[in-house]
């Protein structure tokens, strides 16, 4: 637990989040400001400050992240028409907390993986 990340504060339950699945390594909530019909957030409970250094610390967990977000995104019926799962990583990737978490996306056509320009 890192006192100052507020994704720690979400799974220590001293900040809300609309919870959609938790076990025992991982939780998953709504992100709070969602850019789709379906943005959940699928993070860790251990603190890792990203996806690079969570697969070089702990495969077996970022397995389990994998795991958790195939797992929403079945329950949240997006495997049909699909979805995006995305790791923003570091400054270039726009990355704003410094906590592992993917991006599961869905619920309409995503179009384009980047904005160009
Ligand atoms: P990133 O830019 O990849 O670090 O994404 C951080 C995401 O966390 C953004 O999409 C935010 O909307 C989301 N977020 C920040 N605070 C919260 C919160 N308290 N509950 C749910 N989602 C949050």
């Amino acid at each position: 637990m890192n006192d100052t990340c507020i994704f720690c504060r979400i799974v220590a339950g001293e900040i809300p989040a609309t919870v959609v699945r938790e076990t025992d390594t991982t939780l998953a909530f709504r992100d709070i400001a969602p850019k789709a019909p379906v943005h959940i957030l699928v993070i860790t409970k251990a603190h890792h400050p990203d996806v690079a250094t969570l697969g070089h610390a702990d495969p077996a967990l970022a397995g389990d992240l994998l795991a958790a977000a195939a797992d929403v995104a079945e329950r949240e019926g997006l495997r049909g028409d699909g979805f995006r799962l995305m790791f923003n990583t570091g400054e270039y990737g726009g990355q704003e907390v410094d906590h592992v978490h993917a991006h599961l996306l869905g619920g309409r056509p995503l179009g384009p993986m980047l904005v160009t320009g």
